[in-house]
């Protein structure tokens, strides 16, 4: 059975959820703030549907705690009021897979989280590898290759390429970048960003065109881009 663990501190949506999900199969963990959702997160949790506006801890903080412990590989759906282009932004730079605007139906909920498992590739570690042509990037162990030959980038360099390939087509601003991952670094420039961005693309060779930057919008990498044998 399927663990997924629903976070919402709205008695009835978190009923509602626990109902239809249960009902689809799924084994439901209800929490209805974030402190207990960390504390019921399992090793066979394989979804978590977070709402972001919490009492305490917020989604997106409960996100990037996850993240920092490395538990990043669960796969978020966030479930918001808010539809603005930057709160998604942020959400997804929180290390979030999706998300569901309020009010939503059952029906939309279900097809995303079958989506967002089917992505993941549910219990295989197959799920944890993003594969570009010849550049694989494995999330689990940290490590990417090209063409077969391990690419040699440093921390913050993997951490900035697997953002923005978990996330393809998607701007990330420099602003977004620096806030997810320098976040305990105060005085980050933009010009921090460029400089990471053009070592990766050195790095890439042949694929350095993958990751695109519009000006007035930010870096996103290019799935279409992708070189082909
Ligand atoms: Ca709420």
């Amino acid at each position: 059975m399927i663990e997924v663990l629903i976070v919402e501190d709205e008695a009835d949506i978190l009923d509602i959820l626990t109902f239809n999900l249960e009902n689809a199969g799924y084994k439901v963990l209800a929490a209805s703030s974030a402190e207990d959702g960390i504390r019921m997160l399992g090793p066979d949790t394989a979804l978590i549907l977070l709402d972001v506006m919490l009492p305490g801890m917020s989604g997106f903080q409960m996100a990037r705690q996850l993240r920092k412990e490395n538990r990043n590989h669960i796969p978020i759906i966030f479930l918001t009021a808010r539809g603005t282009e930057n709160d998604i932004l942020t959400g997804f730079s929180a290390g979030g897979d999706d998300y569901i605007a309020k009010p939503f139906s059952i029906n939309e909920v279900l097809a995303r989280v079958k989506a967002v498992l089917r992505r993941s590739g549910g219990e295989s570690t197959r799920g944890d590898v993003l594969d570009f042509g010849e550049l694989h990037i494995d999330l689990s162990s940290e490590t990417a290759e090209l063409g077969g030959r391990p690419l040699s980038l440093s921390r913050k360099e993997f951490d900035l390429l697997a953002l923005l390939a978990r996330h393809p087509d998607t701007y990330f601003s420099r602003a977004a970048l620096i806030s997810s991952l320098w976040k305990d670094a105060p005085y980050v420039l933009d010009r921090t960003v460029d400089v990471h961005i053009a070592r990766i693309r050195s790095k890439l060779g042949k694929y350095r065109d993958l990751i695109k930057n519009k000006t007035g919008f930010g870096y996103y990498v290019d799935s279409h881009n992708v070189v082909q044998k």
